[in-house]
């Protein structure tokens, strides 16, 4: 396909985080006839976020598994650790650093598709035949726009959290989270209470390296001193003093991730040709926040439609089912926030490791969400039955201070806030 004089490109993407760079080094790879520019207001890439996902590295990822598990373990407040394991699968652990490395060798190898940094894009409209995006460079004329910018979105519940990769020297006493250092710690030292569950997430990355994270479920985005007072007090609880001798932080990373998103606060224009994706676009599961696989598989689909000389894609809609399983499960969370520990503890207890991973792997069979149900108590998961989640989701990034911009390292160009809407949230993964 050649792009047409009037067009700079096929298609622009505008973002080129996780999922902008996915589809891009996919064009790059895949699909020679497709012109494509992608525009990011970053100026350079930094190790800023690390990627997990069940499973097998998805295709054109091969060899970026930085580390794996074969067993991951539950632990509630009380103590009881449930260890999961299922034959053959693997929890993956890619490094941002390395992800965006191998997805601009393959954008810079190829002739048809360009990274352009620094640039921030602004609004997009339609003129004629093409669609017209504004950015700090000046305008891009494309057939198509895939936009992956993060927006201000509203939800059911937040997911704040704030880790470090920190060299302890052996410090990090893991057998108190009930893991060894061979394990996963997904939820681990759980502690819930009236305004939500907090947990701590460990991945041992060596015999003296780890990333460990502490994470809070809230009604609403926190701030980002308070999570990371939690996090100091977590490590600190496991044997892990910041700033102690001995003890060295290698980076940090952190977010919020919006659980049961309802609406955007400013909806995308609804324009033939823009295609809005990535977390912004609905990548992520509602009831968990993971959308790294779901983006690969997305940017392979888009890619193969942009080759066809077809228009790209979204994400597809979640299905009826995983969709109300997920809004009852994340309200009923709102509802008892003293209980959620609880409520994952007799999941991890009670439901078999296979079927907790269809379900977290959006791969479910109805004996799987039946099992699910039957691990819950009934009476506070039925008073959820009513939708209310448009009544009680609460915007993102409103108040000062909130978590929105955690880690957010990056320069932002001068002219990017004059170029205005969406407002980028750098750093925050939605
Ligand atoms: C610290 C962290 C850890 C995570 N860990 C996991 C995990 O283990 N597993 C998992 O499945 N998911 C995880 N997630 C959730 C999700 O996968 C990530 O947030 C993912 O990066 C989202 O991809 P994205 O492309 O939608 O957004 P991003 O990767 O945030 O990319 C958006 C891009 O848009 C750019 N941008 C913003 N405004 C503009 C503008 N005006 N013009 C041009 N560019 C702009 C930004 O610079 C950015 O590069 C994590 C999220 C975070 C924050």
């Amino acid at each position: 396909m050649q792009p047409s004089p009037a067009y700079d490109a096929d298609v622009v993407i505008l973002g080129a985080g996780c999922a902008g760079l996915a589809l891009a080094a996919r064009l790059a790879t895949t699909a020679p006839s497709v012109r494509a520019i992608a525009v990011d207001v970053r100026t350079r890439y930094d190790d800023d976020r690390s990627w997990c996902f069940w499973g097998d590295e998805p295709a054109g990822l091969e060899g970026l598994t930085a580390r794996a598990w074969n067993d991951w373990v539950y632990q509630a407040e009380a103590g009881a650790a449930h260890p999961h394991r299922v034959d053959g699968v693997a929890y993956r652990y890619v490094r941002a650093a390395d992800y965006y490395a191998h997805c601009r060798a393959r954008i810079a190898a190829s002739e048809h598709v360009e990274l352009r940094l620094g640039v921030a894009a602004g609004a997009v409209r339609r003129d004629g035949e093409a669609l017209v995006v504004s950015t700090s460079a000046g305008e891009l004329r494309a057939r198509w726009v895939v936009d992956t910018r993060p927006r201000r979105q509203r939800a059911l519940l937040f997911q704040c959290f704030t880790g470090v990769e920190v060299d302890h020297g052996g410090r990090l006493d893991l057998a108190a989270l009930g893991i060894g250092a061979d394990a996963v710690g997904l939820m681990t030292g759980m502690r819930a209470d009236a305004s939500g569950l907090g947990f701590v997430y460990v991945l041992p990355l060596s015999h003296s390296t780890a990333l460990v994270e502490w994470t809070r479920f809230a009604p609403h985005p926190l701030r980002a001193a308070e999570v990371r007072a939690g996090r100091d007090a977590a490590l600190a609880d496991l044997g892990v003093r910041l700033g102690e001798p001995g003890v060295r932080v290698l980076r940090e990373e952190g977010g919020v991730l919006p659980m049961g998103r309802v609406a955007d606060d400013v909806p995308a224009p609804r324009i033939p040709g823009l295609v809005v994706a990535g977390a912004a676009g609905g990548a992520l599961r509602d009831a968990t926040g993971y959308g790294f696989a779901r983006m690969q598989q997305w940017a392979d689909d888009c890619a193969a439609r942009l080759a066809r000389g077809e228009a790209p894609v979204g994400h597809p809609p979640e299905p009826f089912v995983r969709r109300h399983m997920d809004r009852i499960f994340l309200q009923a969370l709102r509802a008892h926030p003293e209980r959620s520990a609880e409520y994952f503890a007799r999941m991890a207890r009670g439901v078999a490791p296979e079927r907790l991973l269809r379900f977290l792997t959006d791969r479910a069979r109805l004996s799987d969400l039946l099992a699910i149900i039957a691990s819950l108590p009934l009476l506070p998961f039925l008073a959820q039955l009513p939708d209310r989640s448009r009544r009680l989701a609460e915007p993102l990034g409103r108040r000062r201070g909130d978590l929105v911009g955690l880690g957010a390292r990056r320069p932002r160009p001068a002219r990017a806030a004059a170029i205005g809407k969406p407002e980028p949230l750098e750093q925050v993964a939605s």
